[in-house]
């Protein structure tokens, strides 16, 4: 998972993380970087082609991202489950993106969204020895 440079710029780290691990979900690894232009147009590349891409590009590398790989059992789906729809305005009350997302773009938390995808996004951000 990512926490989105907006959640960060506003101070939600703490909260997210505490709501995170309460959810059952353990912390493997955890970092604080920036993303650059190449990582964010690798990370979302499945979105190349849709007319927000230079948007989402240009959002993600604004600023400081945490990112979190996170175990749990069906953690793929009870973390999207946890953080709620794309669209914060359609999003269930409790999840967090209804807490802490401000618009469809700048929506606070990434998740991965399969098993095979979560593997390729932790070995994107930690190196093995970050891993625990
Ligand atoms: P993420 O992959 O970040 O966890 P998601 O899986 O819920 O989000 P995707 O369809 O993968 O949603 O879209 C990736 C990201 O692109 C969204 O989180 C959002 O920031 C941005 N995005 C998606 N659709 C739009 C849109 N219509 N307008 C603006 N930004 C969008
Ligand atoms: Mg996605």
């Amino acid at each position: 998972m990512m926490i989105k440079p907006d959640a960060v710029e506003n101070g939600h780290i703490g909260n997210i993380l505490e709501k995170v691990t309460t959810a059952g979900f353990k912390i493997k690894a955890l970092k604080m970087t920036q993303l650059t232009q190449r990582d964010a147009e690798l990370f979302y590349a499945v979105h190349k082609e849709r007319p927000f891409f230079g948007e989402l590009v240009a959002f993600m590398t604004r600023g400081p991202i945490l990112a979190a790989y996170l175990e749990k059992e069906n953690a793929v789906s009870d973390f999207r489950t946890l953080i709620g729809a794309t669209n914060p305005a359609e999003a269930a009350e409790g999840t967090l993106r209804k807490l802490y997302a401000t618009s469809m773009g700048e929506n606070a938390l990434h998740g991965s969204d399969s098993d095979e995808n979560a593997a390729i996004e932790a070995a994107f951000h930690f190196a093995e020895r970050e891993c625990f």
